[in-house]
């Protein structure tokens, strides 16, 4: 049990707007959406970030969540983005593993 700002969500102690969930992964919206469509999608386990990553399973099951998700959302024919900020220069700052689905409108690129 950790006290990660992830886990608590997963864990239902802080409140976030879900958007699917798979038995190891949960969805749920952005706190500061970047696009019309931005959602973060974790494993519920804690795991830091991708350097911690120790069973491909947890990140395959994180692929196939993120793929509901656009669908759910309707961007899966216009197209969206997804994103795992690892470290400091990738500008993680959430000590959680996520993934993030971003769409609903063009995205830019490369990203700054
Ligand atoms: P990172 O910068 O680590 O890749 O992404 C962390 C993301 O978590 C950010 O986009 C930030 O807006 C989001 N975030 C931070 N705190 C919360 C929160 O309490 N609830 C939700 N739903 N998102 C959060
Ligand atoms: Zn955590």
């Amino acid at each position: 049990m950790t006290d990660c700002l992830f886990c608590r969500i997963a864990r239902g102690e802080i409140p976030a707007t879900i958007v699917a969930e798979s038995p190891r992964c949960l969805a749920f919206r952005d706190i500061a959406p970047q696009a019309p469509v931005h959602v973060l999608v974790i494993p519920r386990a804690h795991q830091g970030s991708l350097n911690d990553l120790v069973d491909a399973a947890t990140f395959g099951e994180m692929g196939a969540l993120a793929q509901e998700v656009a669908r759910r959302e309707g961007v899966s024919d216009s197209g969206y983005r997804c994103v795992v900020n690892t470290g400091a220069d990738g500008g993680q700052t959430v000590g959680h593993l996520h993934l993030h689905v971003l769409g609903g409108r063009p995205l830019g690129w490369p990203p700054g």
